[in-house]
């Protein structure tokens, strides 16, 4: 899961969320020359679809949230270099803009992919799923207003895209059983998460990768440590009491108290 593939400056990404080119680039080299396949988000949804007990083998999916036009410039070359594909998910109410919604405005606002972008890229078989209309956090939001936001994205993808639109990435990774089931309504196939809460076809979990993914560390996450470690701790008694041991220890003098007689 990514967003940006642009140097920038810490005022400029004060979340971590931008992969530099020069990183992404090595990040996919390590996939390519380890024999790795990436696949396409709707590829792998067909084939859980449809039950069938193959495997896929070594392969990955990339996808690229919030549709800045880094992608357009700068990822979707290094992708063609590698013969490797993406799902994009853009906030369809912003195409053609700047982004303003909380967390990538002020400044950390970019440009985001224009339709005609988005086009060429739909037409050479970039996935484009839908991030819904305004980027908000679909939980607070009332029934009705959710799934306005589910169902008009999609509808205006199709209709400026002139192909079906059956993938959803949910903004901030905010969800509910509600708004699973919403997406699940409006037409969709299946939706994207980060990695928390129950997998399913509505909550598929994706792992982020960040400016401070050092070689080492994407390692661990291709391998799928990563995943596992983050639902050992958030998910399961042992990891909730691990967590609750190492906030114990935070609070902890970081010396011992001297004792009677020191000085
Ligand atoms: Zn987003």
């Amino acid at each position: 899961m990514y967003h940006r593939i642009a140097t920038l400056l810490f005022s400029e990404d004060t979340a971590g969320l931008a992969v530099s080119p020069d990183q992404f680039e090595c990040q996919m080299r390590y996939m390519h020359d380890r024999g790795f396949h990436c696949l396409s988000l709707k590829e792998v949804v067909n084939h859980w679809r449809s039950r069938t007990n193959s495997r896929l083998g070594k392969a990955f999916v990339l996808t690229f949230d919030d549709g800045f036009e880094d992608f357009y410039t700068t990822a979707w070359p290094i992708l063609a270099r590698y013969g490797f594909t993406a799902t994009i998910f853009p906030v369809v109410g912003s195409i053609g803009r700047r982004s303003a919604w909380h967390g990538q405005d002020g400044t950390q606002a970019a440009q985001l992919m224009s339709w005609e972008q988005l086009g060429e890229l739909a037409r050479s078989g970039i996935d484009v799923g839908s991030h819904t209309l305004t980027h908000p956090r679909l939980s607070t939001l009332d029934p009705a207003q959710a799934a306005d936001e589910l169902r008009h994205s999609k509808q205006e993808l199709e209709d400026r895209l002139g192909q079906a639109v059956t993938l959803f990435s949910y903004p901030y990774s905010d969800r509910s059983t509600l708004v699973q089931r919403l997406a699940d309504e409006s037409g969709y196939h299946a939706a994207c998460s980060d990695d928390r809460g129950r997998w399913g076809l509505f909550n598929i979990w994706r792992i982020q990768c960040g400016r401070d993914d050092r070689a080492e560390v994407f390692a661990l996450k291709v391998a799928g440590w990563y995943g596992r470690m983050t639902w050992l701790r958030e998910e399961t008694p042992l990891g909730r009491l691990l967590r609750r041991g190492v906030q114990r220890l935070k609070h902890l003098p970081s010396r011992p108290a001297p004792s009677p007689g020191e000085t």
